[in-house]
């Protein structure tokens, strides 16, 4: 049986990098995959329970602050904001910005 994260990847839920990432054995519950402002997909690792309540798809508006995340591999921190996916009015995508102290 296939591993949790290769059959995400089949589903166009994380990428390539994630799956590397999980090969190495990083929790699959702990990346995650933002866009950045230039729209190039990171792969961030994050605290499960946090990323759990950022991936709530509940009373999700466009630009909706949903917090700061660290991410655990480089220790940058970014603010993150939801934002539409590629489905109309779905607003499950997220987008992360950089904050430098
Ligand atoms: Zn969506």
């Amino acid at each position: 049986m296939k591993p949790d994260y290769e059959l995400a990847f089949e589903r166009g839920e994380i990428t390539q990098k994630a799956v590397e990432a999980c090969r190495q054995g990083i929790p699959l519950d702990e990346l995650f995959s933002p866009r950045s402002l230039s729209g190039e997909r990171l792969t961030l690792r994050v605290e499960a329970q946090k990323l759990a309540r950022i991936s709530r798809r509940e009373n999700r508006v466009r630009g909706k602050n949903l917090g700061t995340v660290t991410d655990l591999i480089t220790g940058k921190h970014y603010r993150i904001e939801a934002a539409n996916c590629s489905l109309p009015n779905c607003c499950c995508d997220c987008i992360a910005t950089e904050i430098r102290r």
